[in-house]
């Protein structure tokens, strides 16, 4: 069980709002990109082959931010879910309280420390057993 008081759900939920509205600005370019036209005409036309390719290596960059950022909205809105679903602030995996500091760092979190660290463990070393 939770033992998060109204006023701490609702302090968590709006972080979780902020933080989406966020990472939602940063995928969406059109927004970043209308009243800026100035940014186009930098861009130089005649650049060499070799800067095309650290161009390539740049845009994949951004993709794996973009699918990070993503991943995390993803992750806001299974915690918004289970604000509405009154089942916030419990591990998921243990079904212990998680703390509120723990939450308030990080407030899309959906188990306990020790549950991460452990789920970690599991997915980090996948080639411990040649030691
Ligand atoms: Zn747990």
């Amino acid at each position: 069980m939770s033992n998060l008081t109204p006023a701490n759900l609702q302090e968590l939920e709006s972080a979780l709002l902020q933080r989406r509205q966020e990472l939602q600005a940063r995928l969406d370019p059109e927004m970043h990109r209308s009243d800026e036209p100035d940014e186009l005409v930098l861009t130089e036309p005649d650049v060499a082959d070799d800067n095309a390719v650290v161009a390539d290596v740049l845009n994949d960059t951004d993709l794996a931010e973009l699918e990070l950022d993503l991943a995390v909205i993803v992750e806001i809105d299974a915690a918004l879910g289970r604000i509405k679903a009154g089942t916030y602030g419990t591990c998921t995996a243990c079904e212990e309280a998680i703390p509120l500091a723990r939450l308030r760092a990080m407030p899309s979190a959906h188990c306990c420390i020790a549950c991460q660290e452990k789920s970690e463990q599991r997915q980090g070393f996948p080639h411990n057993a040649s030691l």
